[in-house]
């Protein structure tokens, strides 16, 4: 088993963000910032920093609402989908009662529809995403997705997006998005300096500080305590700990339970190339070029399952691979998620081809299903 130490106290600030965000967007708000609620990784939340709104995630991470979700959805649905709704409908998400305007986008049929019924309990705007990246079509769309976010956006809280501030917040979250790759590349270091579930809690806590230079300062100092300390002679995680990468749909709160699961069995979770991690954090947004190209350009190239074909996940995941030398990849996949469940055999014949092993497991919100993965995992591990 994977030791989970103490890391320095400022990671504790990380771990339990979630939370204590709630509080800071209760005084943000009372202070008269507009919030704006996302759900997905393809959201360019910059539009909304360069006028001073707050961008917050609001992926459900927890079954608690999942029956409320059920009176209105069918059961069959992916767990993400059935508790983003719950929690609006019960009213029972802060981040969700403070969103003046929540921004969807057509991934997958599930959400795309859930949004229809959300729309009736909040204000929803849609983005069209289109679902491949090489066609000039695709391109043009999502331009004029891009735009008709802007025009929304500045309607809705009578702002003006100027080139100049949106070049700024470009900038900055390039900035942020740097230090949390650095974060996780802390691991490519062997034996990994933290464990899999404390590079999660800082990868998923980040996004729930709303301060941009507090949270760099944070990040900053983290990653040279964690250095400092390893390089002090701290060594947490065993050499002989076997080397994994995560793929997949993305992971937080409830699911941490497949990290957990992990290391419980004696490895260690080096990367995640999925939302939670690699696939956010890893490109940085061309601050040379017109900023809508750029964003145009950095968002649709996201290596996510909804997209076909998916070259770019496939390029990150071998690139991580390489980078972090993994002995196994393990891929989550959420109950009812049809792309990344299909997408599992590309990924498994891609990585046969490397020669890495890779199992796929589905799971859900609940809890039932931990001792199954104990077992399938704990046999993957040993036959590293
Ligand atoms: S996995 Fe795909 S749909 Fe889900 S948050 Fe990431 S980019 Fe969006
Ligand atoms: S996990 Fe899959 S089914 Fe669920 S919201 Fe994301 S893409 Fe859609």
């Amino acid at each position: 088993m994977i030791e989970q130490r103490e890391l320095p106290e400022i990671f504790e600030s990380f771990s339990d963000a979630r939370k204590q965000g709630f509080m800071a967007m209760k005084n943000l708000k009372e202070q008269g910032k507009g919030v704006v609620g996302t759900f997905c990784t393809y959201v360019p939340v910059e539009l909304f920093l360069a006028v001073g709104l707050v961008p917050v995630g609001l992926c459900s991470t927890s079954d608690e609402t999942i029956g409320e979700a059920e009176k209105v959805l069918p059961r069959n649905l992916c767990p993400l989908i059935k508790a983003s709704y719950g929690f609006a409908a019960a009213d029972k998400c802060p981040y969700m009662y403070f969103s003046d305007l929540v921004v969807g986008e057509t991934t997958c049929d599930g959400k795309t529809k859930m949004y229809e019924l959300l729309g009736k309990i909040k204000d929803v705007h849609v983005m069209d995403l289109p679902h491949n990246q090489d066609r000039p079509a695709s391109r043009a769309i999502w331009m004029e997705e891009i735009k008709r976010l802007k025009n929304r956006v500045e309607e809705k809280f009578g702002v003006t997006i100027t080139v100049e501030k949106l070049h700024q917040a470009i900038r900055e979250r390039n900035r942020e998005r740097a230090l949390l790759k650095k974060v996780y590349e802390l691991s490519v270091m062997s034996p990994a300096p933290l464990s899999g579930l404390q590079q999660l809690q800082i990868l998923f806590g980040a996004q729930f500080k709303f301060d941009h230079e507090k949270k760099v300062q944070e990040l900053e100092e983290t990653i040279s305590r964690i250095t400092e300390e390893y390089q002090n002679g701290r060594h947490p995680i065993p050499a002989a700990a076997k080397r994994i990468i995560v793929t997949g749909c993305p992971i937080g709160g409830v699911t941490e339970k497949f990290t957990r699961v992990i290391e419980e069995s004696g490895a260690v979770v080096v990367a995640y190339e999925n939302c939670t991690g690699a696939k956010q954090f890893d490109r940085q947004i061309d601050e040379s070029a017109d900023p809508y190209d750029a964003l145009c350009d950095y968002y649709l190239n996201i290596g996510c399952s909804v997209m076909s074909p998916n070259p770019n996940r496939l390029e990150l995941l071998g690139r991580l691979c390489d980078q972090f030398k993994a002995d196994g990849v393990l891929e989550m996949v959420l109950q009812s998620c049809h792309t990344y469940a299909i997408e599992s055999y590309t990924i498994g014949e891609f990585l046969k081809t490397r020669s890495i092993p890779f199992m796929s497991l589905e799971t859900d919100y609940s809890s039932g299903d931990t001792e199954q993965l104990k077992t399938r995992i704990s046999a993957f591990i040993e036959m590293l």
